[in-house]
């Protein structure tokens, strides 16, 4: 991966409130024919207030991102009384797979392990059972998504909470904290030699990466910091409005670096926030669009949406994405 002398231009300031480039400009509906791509979902803005308090426990927060609150009671149903020694079951776990089948076994890593790749493997075959020869034959030579996606790396975010069949259709890029600094040659692979029309920021609830970042993750692993310093929030911030924050960041940099595509009408950048606790109180799961070419003012980014209008205002938004679909 690029060394940091190609880090994308300067981290922004973490500021929400970024002047929108040539928003106002005229929503102009000429043509309406760019993004059929973007099956963008309702643009709502998420009120910036915080619903929870901070709840930030530096340096432990990215061990346990899921911590706050709802979390998978990960160690709560150990075994115990029926198998005795919780030692002693895993080392029988270990030898012959006597663990559970659903795939989140309460046994031994061992077992945990056997169940996963068994699951793995038996969820392939019937993927390729129900999947003719000529859906692979499709994409067999060439791959044509219309979207790179950039989400965070967190489990609980995945491609089937807003897309039916990303196949071919997303490329995916994951980090720790969905960023462009950490994985800009993967991104810029999508935009410039994948030419997708749209590149997308997702972030989601209670991200991990963005509760260490606002707090002091000096005890940390190198590699992690290194990962967390690019993540530019205020310490102490409330993890939502964080994440909020980091994907306008996210954008502006993305912005700055893919500009002269922005400005052409070429790409669409677009900042979103995966909600799978409700936080914002548009239904769990939703995924609201928080960021479109810089503009963040909800009343603006409910009508762009409305409108089908996610290419820069400036260009009129005409400009159709070539080749692709
Ligand atoms: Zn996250």
């Amino acid at each position: 991966m690029a060394n940091d002398a190609h880090a994308p231009a300067a981290p922004p300031k973490a500021a929400a409130s970024h002047a929108a480039p040539a928003e106002a400009a005229k929503p102009a509906e000429a043509g309406h024919g760019a993004p059929a791509e973007a099956k963008a979902p309702e643009a709502l803005a998420p009120s910036i207030h915080p619903l929870r308090r901070p709840a930030i426990h530096a340096a432990s927060a990215v061990h346990k991102p899921a911590a706050s609150g709802h979390a998978r009671p990960a160690s709560s149903h150990k075994p115990v009384s029926s198998h005795g020694n919780i030692k002693a079951h895993s080392a029988a776990a270990a030898g012959h797979g006597d663990a559970h089948d659903d795939g989140h076994g309460h046994d031994s890593e061992a077992g945990k392990v056997q169940n996963l790749v068994k699951a793995m493997l038996a969820a392939n075959a019937n993927y390729m059972k129900r999947n003719n020869s000529s859906y692979f034959d499709k994409f067999a030579s060439k791959q044509t998504p219309r979207a790179t996606v950039v989400t965070c790396a967190d489990s609980r975010v995945q491609s089937n909470a807003f897309h039916p069949d990303a196949v071919n259709d997303l490329f995916m890029v994951r980090n720790i904290g969905n960023q462009l600094a950490t994985s800009e040659g993967s991104i810029e692979y999508g935009v410039r030699h994948l030419n997708t029309p749209l590149l997308m920021f997702i972030g989601h609830a209670v991200c991990g990466a963005v509760a260490a970042a606002s707090g002091d993750f000096s005890k940390l692993e190198r590699p992690i910091q290194k990962e967390l310093l690019t993540i530019n929030i205020p310490k102490g911030i409330n993890v939502n409005e964080g994440a909020l924050m980091n994907v306008n960041n996210q954008v502006e940099s993305a912005m700055l670096k893919f500009g002269g595509e922005v400005e052409s009408g070429k790409l669409a950048v677009i900042g979103a926030f995966y909600d799978f606790r409700n936080d914002y109180k548009q239904g769990k799961g939703k995924l609201i669009i928080t960021n479109i070419n810089g503009e963040t003012d909800p009343a603006k980014l409910a009508a762009l949406s409305k409108a089908g209008n996610f290419f820069n205002a400036a260009t009129g938004m005409s400009a159709a994405p070539a080749g692709g679909h």
